[in-house]
């Protein structure tokens, strides 16, 4: 995983494989953008190909690494958090993103997101949130709102939906923003910041569903809070972010999009480092020993 290219200029196709979403993707589906953001931070951070791994659960989102070029990992449902924590911790020089669906991340694998928010493990993880299991055909997901009609809840959901910006926060990430496909520029900034940040960065997605959501938002208008003069609030103080998250989840639900950093803390070392801090793991990258043949081990 060297970076073989410094010097020269990282383009955005580098990260396009032989293969296209539109096979797979519904027309308007909110993961294009996703896809595209992606590509569009690669150069922003300086990232080769091949210093990159994109490890992905299951869900239409889960497709992103076929059409993303780069080390990947299509792993089982809700499980991508602990794969990946596991080749960042081989590998501390290898740039680590984990993605999936609201159904993926806040459901099925909620436990997870939890504690690798917890641990603040050095990784990225971007969640592809439409309100609905799209890819199983339209359930309800724990992101949907209190009322939503689907198969699985023909009545109404009589749930709220979980609030992973608040989620997030009590649970220790160190960078939290939401955006949303439609505000693609905002998206690829946020995507080049969480990778840049050394720590767990989550980053909820919002993408609709045109398929499946057939009363999904369109996420537009949306308000960056960063831009606007309403939200006067500092990212790096843990209570007025946690206000800021209380009012943008509310709001959602109201018709209102809210998008923007919501939290950064700078100062907390990444579980990975800590671990080098107190001896339990070596300098030197794991992968590097795996292939070292008159290598120690303990
Ligand atoms: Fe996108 Fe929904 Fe189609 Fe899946 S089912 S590709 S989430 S529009």
């Amino acid at each position: 995983f060297s970076a073989i290219n410094e010097e020269r200029e990282i383009e955005r196709d580098e990260f396009t494989p032989g293969i296209e979403p539109q096979a797979t993707w519904c027309p308007g589906c909110g993961d294009f953008g996703v896809l595209k953001a992606l590509k569009q931070a690669m150069p922003e951070v300086g990232k080769n190909p091949d210093e990159v791994a994109l490890f992905t659960g299951i869900g239409c989102s889960g497709k992103l690494n076929s059409y993303f070029n780069s080390y990947g990992f299509h792993t089982i449902h809700g499980r991508s958090l602990p794969v990946a924590r596991a080749a960042k911790l081989a590998n501390p020089n290898l740039e680590v993103i984990a993605a999936g669906g609201d159904g993926d991340g806040y459901g099925i694998g909620g436990n997870h997101t939890i504690h690798t928010a917890r641990e603040n493990h050095d990784i990225t993880y971007i969640v592809f949130n439409n309100e609905i299991f799209g890819l199983t055909k339209g359930q309800t997901s724990p992101t949907s709102p209190k009322g939503h009609k689907s198969k699985t809840q023909p009545h109404g959901s009589a749930k709220s939906p979980i609030r992973p910006l608040s989620q997030q926060l009590n649970a220790g990430a160190t960078y939290i923003a939401r955006t949303a496909a439609v505000n693609p520029n905002q998206a690829k900034e946020i995507i080049a910041e969480a990778i840049e940040h050394d720590g767990f960065a989550h980053i909820d997605f919002l993408t609709q569903c045109p398929t499946w959501n057939k009363d999904a938002k369109h996420y537009v208008p949306y308000t960056d809070v960063q831009q606007s003069d309403e939200f006067d609030f500092d990212v790096s103080d843990r209570a007025e972010a946690a206000e800021m998250m209380r009012k943008t989840e509310e709001r959602l639900y109201e018709g209102e999009v809210l998008t923007g950093r919501m939290y950064i803390e700078d100062e907390r070392p990444s579980y990975g480092e800590e671990k080098r801090q107190i001896g339990e793991m070596p300098e030197e990258p794991l992968a590097e020993r795996y292939f070292d043949e008159d290598a120690e081990w303990e």
